[in-house]
């Protein structure tokens, strides 16, 4: 073993690599090229270099966090309510007033950091991944381990995960544009430049956060974390995760708007308030108003239930990359679905196959080796079925399926392993199953491929639609290609028929296409195999070599049986109003099988349209052909933009799932992105808003769900704190005009806005989702915030409340003449009604009826909202007998009879409440 000296790795910033012969680059780094490095070296070299990591420049520091927290409107105007009544000498308001705006300050800094925090986790949870060679093998690694000196594998879609000197390139195109700002993808290459070549033009390197967009490459790795160019550039790299999203931008443009209303309102009032009272009085019913008009509470809560929302996706296994997806969920009405492994399973097993003009069919399931290989003696059977004379074949005799076998064992990346007591694939599914098929005539992999060694391949790629190796075999070479029908056929020359001898291809094409057609309506993916001999003197395969002349050598038809969640969750989809689509590169028939299996449709009908049919429509017929179809299939990637943009054009709010390098645009147009967290390329997870952990269409289908109650709570929320500052406002509007005692106090009205309204308004947050979620359609994303029945409702309550304030305290006053004990019983009073508001709002009480319903299950949990209830009496309890309070806020102790009578008069609110529900349902 090779021992690493540290001298014998240059320090990094003094070579020119690009400048260098790649001999000298790899003894210089102290690698091989086949070997990689072994992992005593790659220790040692995490050791000396560290992690490959970007060392973010710092973000702000906390203070100025803090600080920033006061620079908005709202708390400008608290702030300035306080120095007035410093001004005034009223040192105990003004503390307070400022002590509980630095509160809120504080809260909400607190709220904000932890869910920035939290989002910033989640993202960071999902790693990147990269193929390198080690100690010969070749294997996926976390990016940050990567050392210089490692050998790393480029394929199309993946990241650059640090800086490389090129030695080996196909058709590599990367694209550099966050470290060059050249948008367009550079062609590399492996030769050597001269020293002094600008960043861009160094086509030799490829440079760390720079991705393929096609071919593939292999490097060497020269520099990892903050010494890699990217790393250099400071402006760079500085991860955002901000917490705005277009509802809270709504909200924020409403508040402005009404701060202004409410320094009016202030300024009458304190005018007014001059003309009855001394300037201590008409001040105390300014700043009253001022605070009263305010909902303080309401921006934490807001975050809070941003941040909840996000955390239960996660629990769903939709990751949220960018938080605005989290309402935007709420308002899909189509989602646009990849079908291989999102629909469906991705456990993918060849059941039928034809070669030869014979058609055979397998046994057995999943990727367990046990099964058989039948000859069905009617080849041109419908189903496919094994019958009685049907008999498992002697492979010896079936040269032409032997081969074929062998081209999909051979043409492949991937293989089979046995791990916790069962087979399963490591690389592509559609791939395994082709081992596995060929495993049931005892043709087995690494025999195979040791009596056939690979010297070149080109990999599969969405857009070619097919995948080609080059053998040495004992007397010449050949290539091996397997892909899709129509990239095959189309280049065939010859097939082989019954006999195993060469026929011309147009003998044979209409068994064939009738055979796809079978294989395709079964639900089968169809995959067709083909050969090509080629003089020993060939060591590449390319892309032109294979153009024509292929000889066919058959058809594989793998089942990939739907996911049972995801039918559920295509019909729940349909239930909430949301179409489902089905966007493939697989064949029409195949797709339209699957989706008649999972009940995606339109009206009953399932139309099915191809790339080539989308390829050649105008716009006008592709809006209509994107309404009418529910499956696209043989879709190039590049089409999916257009779906998206013609659904868009029809007003739909799209939801689109993507994998491949060539998905980016499509995830970006979409009003949500969704990458498969699994088999997504890097470049879609960073296009994407949002992430499937477990690659599954139900996932989708959660987090619409959960984007749904978190839109509802937020209203919730908001239709239940404003009621409570339109109440405060009008009472002091009202007696100030009257030129009657303030009802409720400055200080008494941030009580209620701020303690009283966290405790009661963020159980909201947590409440369960209301069974009907899925049952309505989706919401219109145009729907302004406050609709015409929500603001009604808003002042229906408020109106309430202020009849309620305003009576309770006259009452109280007339009767008892005791000012603090009046307005103490007039919060209370509010607070009673409130807690019978929030009821009438929430899913308590149809929580605990169903509970209740469900006699098995004694066991009955309280939801968030009954302990924050129980929190608002028991703070109402300490407002009312402690007696700092009681000298701070101006409050007095209440006998029972006061207590009760506090309760009784807020149960009308049942009844108003219910009455409000009929005109403006509530969420
Ligand atoms: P999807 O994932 O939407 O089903 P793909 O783009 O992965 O579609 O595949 C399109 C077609 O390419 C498939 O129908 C199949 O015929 C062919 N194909 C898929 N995977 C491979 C592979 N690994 N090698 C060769 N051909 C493949
Ligand atoms: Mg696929």
């Amino acid at each position: 073993m090779v021992t690493l000296s540290k001298s014998r790795v240059p320090s990094q910033e003094t070579v020119i690599w690009h400048h260098l012969d790649i001999d000298k680059a790899i003894s210089l780094l102290d690698s091989d090229p086949e070997w990689g490095l072994n992992a005593e070296e790659v220790k040692q070299r995490l050791a000396q270099y560290g992690a490959n990591e970007l060392q973010g420049r710092k973000g702000k520091p906390w203070w100025l966090k803090f600080l920033l927290q006061f620079n908005q409107p709202l708390l400008y105007i608290l702030l300035g309510a306080g120095a007035t009544k410093a001004i005034l000498g009223e040192w105990v308001n003004a503390g307070v007033i400022w002590g509980v705006t630095t509160t809120n300050a504080l809260l909400s800094f607190i709220q904000e950091s932890k869910a920035e925090g939290a989002i910033a986790a989640l993202a960071s949870s999902v790693q990147t991944e990269t193929t390198v060679i080690r100690s010969g093998k070749k294997q996926r690694i976390p990016s940050g381990e990567l050392v210089p000196g490692d050998i790393v594998i480029l394929n199309s879609g993946d990241k650059v995960p640090a800086d490389l000197r090129l030695f080996k390139v196909r058709s590599l195109q990367i694209n550099e544009s966050a470290l060059t700002g050249e948008s367009i993808a550079v062609e590399k290459s492996t030769e050597m430049l001269p020293a002094d070549i600008p960043l861009g033009d160094r086509s030799n390197m490829a440079h760390a956060g720079g991705y393929v967009t096609f071919g593939q490459g292999m490097g060497i790795v020269v520099a990892t974390g903050n010494q890699t160019e990217t790393g250099q550039i400071s402006k760079l790299m500085e991860e955002h995760t901000g917490l705005s999203t277009p509802l809270t931008r709504k909200f924020n443009k409403f508040i402005q708007k009404w701060l202004l209303i409410v320094l009016c309102l202030t300024t009458i009032t304190f005018l007014v308030g001059l003309q009855h009272r001394g300037i201590k009085e008409a001040a105390e019913a300014a700043v009253a108003l001022t605070v009263s008009a305010i909902p303080e509470g309401l921006p934490a809560v807001i975050t809070i239930t941003l941040a909840i929302g996000v955390s239960r996706m996660a629990k769903r296994h939709a990751i949220i990359r960018k938080l605005p997806a989290v309402e935007t969920l709420g308002s899909a009405t189509v989602i646009c679905s990849d079908k291989t492994g999102t629909l469906t399973e991705n456990q993918m097993t060849v059941q039928r196959i034809f070669a030869g003009a014979k058609c055979y069919s397998l046994t057995g399931l999943g990727y367990n080796l046990t099964g058989e290989i039948f000859l069905n003696n009617k080849p041109m059977d419908m189903t496919g079925e094994i019958l009685l004379n049907d008999r498992a074949i002697n492979i010896t005799n079936e040269p032409t399926l032997r081969e074929c076998l062998i081209a999909g064992l051979l043409c492949n990346d991937s293989h089979i392993e046995y791990k916790n007591e069962q087979w399963i694939v490591v690389g592509d599914p559609t791939e395994g199953a082709l081992i596995v098929a060929a495993h049931k005539a005892g043709l087995e992999q690494p025999d195979i491929e040791k009596a056939m060694p690979r010297l070149d391949s080109i990999p599969f790629e969405s857009d070619y639609q097919y995948m080609a190796t080059l053998h040495q075999i004992p007397n010449g070479r050949i290539i091996y290609i397997k892909g899709s029908v129509e990239a095959i056929l189309k280049r065939c020359q010859y097939g082989l028929n019954a006999t195993g001898d060469r026929e011309p291809i147009e003998t044979l094409e209409s068994d064939i296409t009738e055979q796809v057609q079978r294989m395709a309506r079964q639900g089968l993916r169809v995959l067709a195999l083909a050969k090509l001999p080629v003089p020993e003197s060939q060591s590449t395969v390319d892309h032109e070599d294979i153009e024509q002349g292929l000889i066919f050598l058959g058809l594989q038809g793998a089942i990939d049986p739907p996911r049972e969640s995801a039918i559920a969750a295509v019909k729940a989809c349909r239930g909430a109003g949301i179409q489902v689509k089905m966007i493939t590169g697989d064949h029409a028939v195949t797709a339209s099988a699957i989706a008649r299996q999972m009940g995606i449709n339109k009206n009953g009908k399932i139309v099915a349209f191809t790339g080539a049919q989308l390829a050649t429509m105008s716009s006008d017929q592709l809006t209509q052909a994107v309404e009418d179809g529910s499956v696209f299939a043989r879709v190039a990637p590049e089409q999916k933009l257009r779906l998206v943009e013609a659904l868009q054009s029809r007003g739909e709010i799209v939801a689109m799932t993507g994998d491949g390098v060539n998905d980016a645009p499509a995830l970006k147009q979409a009003d949500i992105g969704i990458a498969m967290g699994g088999v997504g390329t890097e470049v879609a997870k960073e296009a994407s808003d949002m992430l499937l952990a477990d690659d599954n269409f139900a996932s989708i289908e959660a987090a619409v769900e959960e984007g749904r109650s978190v839109y509802k709570n937020l209203l919730n929320a908001i239709c239940f704190i404003l009621p409570v500052n339109g109440g405060e406002s009008m009472t002091i509007l009202l007696s100030t005009l009257l030129a009657r005692d303030l009802p409720i106090l400055s200080l008494q009205i941030l009580w209620i806005n701020m303690i009283n309204t966290i405790t009661m308004t963020t159980p909201l947050a947590f409440e369960p989702k209301a069974s009907h979620v899925m049952q309505n359609p989706p919401r219109n994303p145009n729907e302004p915030l406050l609709t015409k029945s929500r603001l009604l409702r808003i002042l229906a309550i408020s109106a309430f409340n202020w009849g309620l304030i305003f009576g309770v305290f006259e009452y109280i006053r007339a009767t008892t003449g005791d000012l603090n004990l009046a307005r103490t019983m007039t919060i209370n009073s509010l607070i009673s009604g409130r807690i019978f508001y929030l009821l009438s709002i929430s899913q308590l009480i149809p929580h605990l009826r169903a509970k209740l319903k469900d006699e098995g299950n004694t066991e009955i949990e309280i939801p968030a909202i009954g302990f924050g209830i129980i929190g608002a009496i028991a703070l109402q309890i300490v407002f009312a007998h402690a007696p700092l309070i009681n000298q701070v806020f101006y409050t007095a102790p209440l006998s029972w009879s006061q207590w009760l009578f506090c309760l009784a008069v807020g149960t009308p609110m049942i009844f108003w409440s219910a009455f409000v529900n009929r005109f403006d349902p509530p969420n």
